[in-house]
Parts: C-alpha cells; structure tokens; sequence
C-alpha cells in the first residue's frame, strides 16, 4: 500500500519537520518491512500548496497522520482539504489520538484511530485491512462505520524493547541533521516512573494500566549496536543526545550502559536528569563517561507549583546541590522552566529568578507553559476558567496557554525578555544552520568578516 505519513507537530526550537521522534521511526520501519510505500512529510502550519504536490507526487491510498497534542487546529484543516478525496482513507494515532480517541474519531474524514503505541495498533490494522473479510478487530484501533463506532481495548504493550526494529532516521532526512548538528539521538526505553502533572505519562501509564510493565528499557548492548550503527552509515557523529526523561532512573541499568559506553565508543553524550532522582554518584558516572551536558527540568522556583500543581516531588535544596554537583563535576547544564504555570504570581515568578540565581546553570531554557490537554494541570486550569481564549494558537505564537487575573500573559512576555538579558538562553538551532552546507559556510565567512572588524 502506498502510504503517506503526515508528522503534524509544532514548530519547536528552530527544528525544521518531519523531524526525528523515534516511536515514529520504528513504526515506519516496522510498514517498510510489510513491503508498503512510504514517505512522510512534516507540518507545523497549513500548506495548501506542499499538500498538493505531496499528494500529486506520491498518490499515496492511505494517510496516516501522527498529530501532537498541540495540532488539532491543524489537523481539522488539513484533514478538511483531503475529506474529499476518493479512495483515500485517513488513520490519525500520535499523541492527540491516544489521550482524546473520540475526538481524533471526528475530525473530517478519519475512519480509524491508533491508540497509544502504534508498533502493535497500526502495524495489525494494516495487515487486517488487506483482509476486510474476516471483520477481526485489532486491539487499539477504534473504527468508525456504518454501524457505529467499536473501540476495542489495547494491546499488551511491547516489553521486550530489543524485538523492535531500529527507528527509520533516512526519511526524517536524518544526515542533514547530523551534519547540522554532530549529534544523533537515541530513545533508551519507553514509559516513565515519574507522575509529574504537566506531562501526559501518566494518562498513558493509566490507559496502559493491565496491559504490561509500562517502563521499560533497552539493554545496554542493544542500544551500543544501533549507535555503533548510526556512527558507520552518518558522517560527522560527535556525540549522542539520549532522549528519555527516565534515562537516569534506574542506576543498575545505567551503571551498566554508562560501562558499555565508556568502553566501546568515543563519542561524548547529553542527557536528561530528573532533579529528585540525581544523586551526586550518577553525576560522577555521566561525567567520567563523557557526558558534556545534562538538561534538568527545574520548572519553576515556586516549591508549590513545582511540587503541589506540578506533582514533581522536588526540593530546593536538592535543585541547588544537583547543579553544584554537576559543575564540579565539569558537565554543562541547561535549567528548563516554564513560565506562566497555574497560580503563578510575581512573587513565584521571583522565586524563580532568585534560584536561577543561585544554581547559576549554563544555559537556561525558558518557555512559557502551555497545558497539554489531558494533562491534570490543564485541568487546574480549566477548572478555575484559566484556558486562554487562544487555545492551540498560543502555544504557537510562544505565548502562555492560560490567562489569570494574577498573572496575564503580557506580565509574563515582560519577565521572559528579563530573564533574557540576565541569563545566557538556550535559543534552540540557529535559523541559519538550517541552511545548506554551502549557504552556513557563506554566513559563516560574513560573520568572522565581521568580527575581525
Ligand atoms: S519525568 Fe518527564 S516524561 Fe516523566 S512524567 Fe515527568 S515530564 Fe513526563
């Protein structure tokens, strides 16, 4: 079957779409070995004009569209462009379709959505679809017909994570990437053990509830191999992002990959590090395996909104402690905080710059919080009447996603440029080093004209 992929997802950092996400490129592997056609596009806005010509060029039978939980707006659009075509049927999965499956159902044009993780939903329905007689369900598909709606229950989760196929990385155009950046990513596991309010982990550990071992990793010999493997087919590999959230919360596991990865390859790496599950051990092994940065979620520098409304079982002696440790352990570090949480105040808002203050990261990567649908701090806020009237529209334009007499989103934007002169900011990839090869080097030669005068 020819099959075109739409990543609708947001514009994010400077990062040009499809843009790699590894539960994605292992579902296009896993079709591409069923023998289907596949290409994938990305969008972070409506493009009439690029629809057309993808699907002049590829005439594909089926979209499948993975929508984030920030395109629905998108989605209603493009879906209402492709509604009308003959022979064409919609799948939508990704993470809007998991957390809210009726509404993905309702959206024009869609007859089936995936729930959760695809490996085991989408990859099924497909080889169901080529056999409509015999009328099996397939677990996680929820199927809108004449006769109504069916909305089967989940599939049991893949625990084994190394049965799976390495992620597809050449149709997100994976070598611009790492001639662009020196770096390639690499997902570890999947699921997490943290139940922080703002993130959408917990809804899908509850959906997953009797269906496995939610949290699972890889082994350390497997993830070796596919870095050994990237490394071989991408040139100019200097070092690896590891994805996961939860990568550094099982210190078993990760004394034994850090070991595998000291041992067997050169490359340095970067990674996430929970605040309340940092030890000043695992700072120590990160660094002696060559680890240049870690990204700590600080989130905020109020202990109620980090730990009340957020749920992230923090405290801020800890918080400082972690950065202290990481700098005389010579690892760089990027604070991340979101700015315009529910309750925030300008009182909360000072406490945030005092503790950025006093852990003094390297990098502060500052965006202002928008509530993820289905999340339990949206519906804080949707409780107290805070949604902005924007919706969808806000996370897009870098605006907050709530509105609170206490603390409107133009008090915010004046903190945020604040905060910008004060703190060196992570700005994501520059806009230039999207461009071509040629084109950086020609940018390049401006900028070192201009600073030698
Ligand atoms: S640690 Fe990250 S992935 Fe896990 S629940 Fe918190 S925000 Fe979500």
């Amino acid at each position: 079957m020819r099959i075109l992929v739409l990543q609708l997802a947001p514009d994010t950092r400077g990062r040009p779409l499809p843009r790699f996400e590894p539960q994605l490129g292992v579902l296009l592997t896993l079709l591409r070995g069923r023998g289907h056609a596949l290409s994938l596009i990305g969008m972070a806005r409506f493009e009439l004009d690029r629809l057309k010509r993808s699907l002049a060029r590829e005439l594909p039978q089926l979209i499948y569209a993975d929508i984030s939980g920030v395109c629905i707006n998108l989605a209603q659009r493009v879906f209402q462009h492709l509604s009308g075509r003959e022979g064409l049927s919609i799948v939508a999965g990704g993470q809007y379709p998991s957390i809210d499956p009726a509404g993905a159902l309702s959206l024009p044009g869609v007859h089936a959505v995936a729930i959760g993780e695809p490996d085991a939903t989408l990859v099924t329905y497909l080889e169901r679809v080529k056999d409509p007689i015999s009328g099996a369900v397939t677990p996680g598909v929820w199927l809108r017909d004449e006769q109504g709606t069916s909305r089967p229950k989940l599939p049991h989760l893949v625990e084994d994570l190394d049965s799976l196929p390495p992620p597809d990385r050449d149709l997100f155009d994976y070598a611009a990437h790492v001639s662009r950046t020196g770096q390639i990513e690499v997902a570890v596991g999947r699921g997490c053990p943290q139940r922080c309010a703002y993130c959408v982990n917990p809804l899908m550990e509850s959906m997953y509830a009797d269906r496995g071992q939610w949290v699972r990793r890889r082994s350390p010999q497997n993830i070796m191999a596919e870095i050994a493997d990237l490394t071989r087919r991408f040139a100019g590999v200097a070092s690896v992002r590891f994805l996961d959230h939860a990568f550094a919360q099982d210190p078993m596991w990760l004394a034994a990959l850090l070991r595998e990865f000291r041992t067997t390859c050169a490359l340095s790496m970067r990674c996430h590090l929970r605040a309340n599950r940092a030890t000043q051990a695992i700072v120590a092994s990160l660094a002696t395996a060559r680890c240049e940065q870690i990204d700590i979620e600080v989130i905020s520098g109020s202990q109620f909104i980090r730990d009340e409304i957020f749920q992230m079982d923090t405290s801020e002696p800890h918080i400082r402690e972690l950065f202290a440790w990481c700098r005389s352990a010579g690892v760089r570090t990027r604070a991340i905080i979101y700015l315009g949480a529910p309750y925030e105040s300008e009182a909360s808002l000072d406490e945030t710059r005092n503790l950025l203050r006093s852990i003094r990261p390297d990098v502060v990567d500052s965006r202002c919080y928008y509530p993820l649908p289905a999340t339990e701090a949206a519906e804080t806020a949707r409780e107290n009447g805070w949604l902005h009237r924007r919706g969808e529209e806000q996370y897009h334009g870098e605006q907050c996603g709530i509105d609170m007499p206490a603390c409107r989103p133009d008090m915010i934007r004046a903190f945020a440029a604040a905060l910008r002169s004060e703190f060196p900011m992570d700005w994501g990839e520059p806009w230039w080093r999207r461009w071509s090869h040629k084109a950086r080097q020609a940018m390049q030669a401006i900028l070192a004209r201009d600073r030698m005068g």
